[in-house]
């Protein structure tokens, strides 16, 4: 599989991953690697985000959108999922 990212711009690369919103596959270039907090503890009681963080891939406009703030939208953006 090739890269999304690269296609658009007219290149051609191997793809490494996929991002994992909107399934994109991307070169390590375009590949954004960001923590995903786990979290544990009694649900609705006490949430606490364990010391290993996992993995997630996104792509660089997924990135962007997914960390612009988002008061008021937090509803919506569930809802998207
Ligand atoms: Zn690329
Ligand atoms: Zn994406």
């Amino acid at each position: 599989m090739h890269c999304y990212e690269c296609l658009q711009a007219g290149e051609t690369r191997e793809a490494v991953g996929l991002c994992h919103h909107c399934a994109a596959a991307l070169c390590a270039e375009h590949i954004c690697v960001i923590d995903d907090p786990v979290t544990g503890g009694v649900p609705l009681v006490r949430t606490v985000v364990l010391p290993k963080k996992a993995r997630l891939l996104l792509c660089g406009t997924c990135k962007a959108a997914l960390e612009q703030p988002r008061s008021g939208y937090t509803e919506y953006i569930g809802i998207e999922h």
